[in-house]
């Protein structure tokens, strides 16, 4: 499984169920104490708590339509269009179809550091694109996904893409950082909330939402370069449908950190009893 604070550097499709919110640090997680809490912080950290189980239930299942989700054409088709895609942009990425038979190999391919995810990919449970190794896989049951993965590569060449894409390592941090701002927020005599408590969810979400345009912009790249190679000749619902889904799950991540960014506010004002 492949959670937000391990993305580093792996720009995936995100079709395991447990990848949206799962064991994200800024999962609401919200422990009694016994200080004199306020009843209005406590019923926001309970209807936060609610909307956060709400947002995992709706990934899960999310998780579950990408997982069962039908591929659009065959494997050679796809084939054709990564190629393309490759030689387009001039690529030079090393791709890779992975299932329980070649995972092994494909570990010794490409680093023993990947061995977990790798693993996750030959179960059909994710796809990735490696900037630094310069390699996509996805899982053999699953080729489609390589088109928006390569589409990962072709962001990588456009400086402002490619800030968009590293950004994601930073935005595990919107709920510290929203904390520690808003404490060096002198605090105003009317008991009003400062910028950063009113605005949290949003600034929250708007940490995510570089990844979220470009996944958006990895998707209608494979999406163009398949409708380029194949012409009229295949149907692209399909594949619309799953990346689709698929872009979804990062919306609901961003929705999810929005909410983990309020929480964390809420939190830390009933622990020191502001
Ligand atoms: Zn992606």
């Amino acid at each position: 499984m492949i959670s937000v604070q391990s993305y580093n550097n792996l720009y995936n499709y995100q079709s395991n169920k447990a990848t949206a919110f799962g064991q994200n640090p800024y999962t609401p997680q919200y422990q009694d104490n016994n200080r004199d809490n306020t009843g209005k912080l406590l019923a926001s950290a309970g209807l936060l708590q609610v909307l956060s189980s709400g947002l995992n239930k709706a990934s899960e299942w999310l998780g579950h339509k990408l997982v069962t989700g039908k591929e659009f054409t065959s494997a050679e088709n796809v084939q054709k269009v990564v190629h393309d895609m490759c030689k387009n942009n001039k690529l030079d990425i090393e791709v890779g179809l992975i299932d329980r038979n070649n995972l092994h190999s494909a570990i010794n391919r490409y680093g023993q550091e990947f061995a977990n995810d790798l693993a996750v990919v030959a179960d059909g449970q994710n796809a990735f694109y490696h900037d630094g190794k310069k390699f996509a896989v996805a899982p053999k049951s699953k080729p489609a996904l390589l088109p928006h993965e390569l589409g990962h590569a072709v962001n990588a060449k456009n400086g402002f893409l490619r800030a968009l894409q590293k950004s994601r390592r930073y935005a595990v941090f919107a709920p510290a950082a929203a904390v520690l701002l808003s404490n060096s927020i002198p605090s105003s005599n009317d008991g009003k909330k400062n910028f950063i408590e009113r605005n949290a969810g949003i600034l929250g979400f708007c940490a995510f939402l570089p990844t979220i345009i470009e996944e958006g912009i990895a998707s209608l790249r494979g999406i163009k370069q398949s409708a380029k190679t194949l012409g009229k000749s295949v149907k692209l619902g399909a594949l619309k449908r799953n990346y689709a889904l698929a872009w979804a799950t990062y919306l609901l991540s961003g929705i999810g950190l929005g909410i983990g960014t309020k929480y964390a506010i809420v939190e830390d004002k009933l622990r020191n009893g502001r």
